[in-house]
């Protein structure tokens, strides 16, 4: 090509790669594979205008670009360090091993992203692994990404998902592909876990200031700074996990390496949607024993916020210090991550009171016990009879104006008795009326409806509809219901295309037999 027409040809980033230049120590420069015959699958055309990127108008082009193929200018591909305990056991040196953090943009309203690879190929984090993905879970990456960040959860996204014409075995043979995922950061628990592991006090505190820098610039130069940043983390994990539990979002490998620095949800490998409301669901096929149950949540984070202070000790207390000192240090990150607790007790019921269309009371113990019980029995209720957790909160905007038609026919259909939520209901009742003077006029009633249905979505991932666009996609070669469930999930709260069937449950077969699978 002309030297001047390549010049002219606008610059897919703006690169500025802040991982590479101060923490490069923490991971390897590596290459992406070059594959034989990439084609793009998937675009997210909102994210590429929120990132400010060019994509070659191109089709090949941009495919080769987004496939690993061709490496755009000013990206420095690397293979990030990190360690991570997964399912409980330690493993010292996981890392990058089909993935690769190309740089970092910073976004139209100012935000630094990383862009990266995953399914990139081989790197020297590998270990056994072939270093690629499948199309359909990288599918998935895209429709799960989405669907949260539609759902205001805070969520790392996809920017593109490119098929590569290649063969990946897993225990079948599958179509190739290489997903584009952005991220506030990749910073991990477990990377603090790695560096903490390897007993570098000095390369920690790099890590610690880089973090800050990034994701709590109010901390920077704070005297307690490692504390800070636990306490930041534990706040924004117990809001996150939160947001899930509320939604019915089961995650399905909370693992240190899954769980981000930054609050974001990352790693859709094995996540799926509660159907039938049951604390005990668990849906991965390696969590045998339930240890990321939907209900498990809140103990798997904070258990790992855990594994995140005790990395981070290291810098808060001073090994000439006097043992009482050292002492005060431990029991100070003992409590930030005790305070875990409260933080998602005081998370959850904000979102619960939400969905129950009820005012925030900050501040009075009594009413936000009374509250936490309100929501906690309408759970309850919802186990008890194996109510399809996202209907169920949904019908309550009807009910809200008096019309239970439609919860008593989930009640029903669910084999209860249409009754069997008139006691709650009247409580809540009675609740919302407190909330509207003391009576809730046919106008306050019709205004709580409304907002209800603005809160509890309509459609969710469901597990079974996820499915049927995966295999359609990869089986077929057909994206048309990959597409629609996409621009349903973006717009959770709106009705679906009629005999979409998006907003509702799976057979009871299909849930019965469901089972996601991780190192996909
Ligand atoms: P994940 O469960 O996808 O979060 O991955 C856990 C660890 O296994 C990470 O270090 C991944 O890089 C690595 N890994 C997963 N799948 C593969 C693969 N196919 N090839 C190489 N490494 C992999
Ligand atoms: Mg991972």
């Amino acid at each position: 090509m002309d030297p001047a027409v390549a010049a002219a040809a606008p610059a897919f980033a703006r690169f500025d790669n802040s991982y590479a230049r101060e923490l490069g120590a923490l991971g390897v420069r590596w290459p992406p594979a070059a594959v034989p015959a990439p084609r793009l699958v998937f675009v997210n055309h909102a994210l590429v205008a929120e990132l400010g990127l060019q994509l070659p108008a191109d089709a090949a082009e941009a495919a080769a670009l987004l496939a690993g193929n061709r490496v755009p200018a000013g990206a420095e591909p690397l293979a990030q360090a990190y360690a991570g305990h997964q399912f409980g056991g330690f493993s010292p040196q996981l890392g990058d091993g089909r993935a690769l953090l190309l740089g970092e943009v910073v976004d139209v309203a100012g935000r630094r992203r990383d862009l990266a690879f995953k399914g990139s190929g081989r790197t020297p984090y590998s270990r056994g692994g072939d270093g690629k993905a499948a199309l359909g879970p990288m599918l998935r990456e895209a429709l799960i990404g989405e669907s949260l960040h539609a759902l205001g959860v805070p969520t790392t996204r996809a920017l593109a998902v490119a098929a590569t014409g290649e063969t990946v075995w897993r225990e079948q043979p599958l179509p190739g592909a290489v997903l584009t995922r952005v991220a506030a950061s990749h910073l991990r628990v477990g990377t603090f876990e790695f560096v903490a592991a390897q007993g570098e006090r000095e390369l920690l505190r790099r890590l610690l200031a880089y973090t800050l820098a990034r994701h709590d610039p109010e901390l920077v130069g704070a005297p307690e700074a490692a504390l800070g940043l636990l306490q930041a983390v534990v706040r924004r994990q117990a809001a996150l996990v939160a947001q899930w539990m509320n939604l019915g979002f089961i995650h399905g490998v909370m693992n240190t390496d899954n769980m981000t620095i930054s609050g974001e949800a990352i790693d859709f490998g094995p996540c799926a949607m509660l159907e039938a409301h049951d604390p005990a669901a668990v849906f991965s096929s390696i969590d045998r024993r339930g240890r990321y149950a939907y209900g498990n949540q809140p103990v798997a984070a904070r258990w790992n916020l855990a594994r995140l202070a005790e990395a981070l000790l290291p810098l808060m207390i001073d090994a000439d210090a006097a043992a009482a000192a050292q002492r005060r240090a431990v029991d100070a990150a003992s409590a930030a991550v005790a305070a875990f607790d409260g933080h998602y007790r005081a998370a959850l019921l904000r979102g619960q009171r939400a969905k129950l269309g009820l005012r925030e009371a900050a501040g009075d113990a009594a009413a936000d016990a009374a509250d936490a019980a309100l929501a906690a029995d309408w759970l309850a209720l919802l186990q008890r009879h194996r109510i399809d957790h996202t209907l169920g909160w949904l019908h309550l905007a009807a009910a809200a104006t008096g019309d239970e038609a439609a919860l008593a026919a989930l009640f029903v259909q669910a084999g209860a008795d249409a009754a069997a939520p008139a006691a709650w209901l009247q409580r809540w009742h009675a609740r919302c009326a407190a909330d509207d003077g003391g009576a809730s006029s046919p106008a306050a009633r019709a205004a709580r409806a409304q907002r209800l249905r603005t809160v509890n979505p309509r459609v969710v991932a469901r597990n079974h509809c996820v499915e049927q666009a995966l295999q359609a996609a990869t089986q077929d070669a057909d994206l048309r219901p990959f597409d629609a469930l996409l621009a349903a999930l973006r717009r959770p709260c709106d009705m679906p295309p009629p005999d979409s069937g998006y907003d509702r449950p799976a057979p009871a077969e299909f849930t019965a037999a469901y089972c996601t699978y991780c190192g996909t």
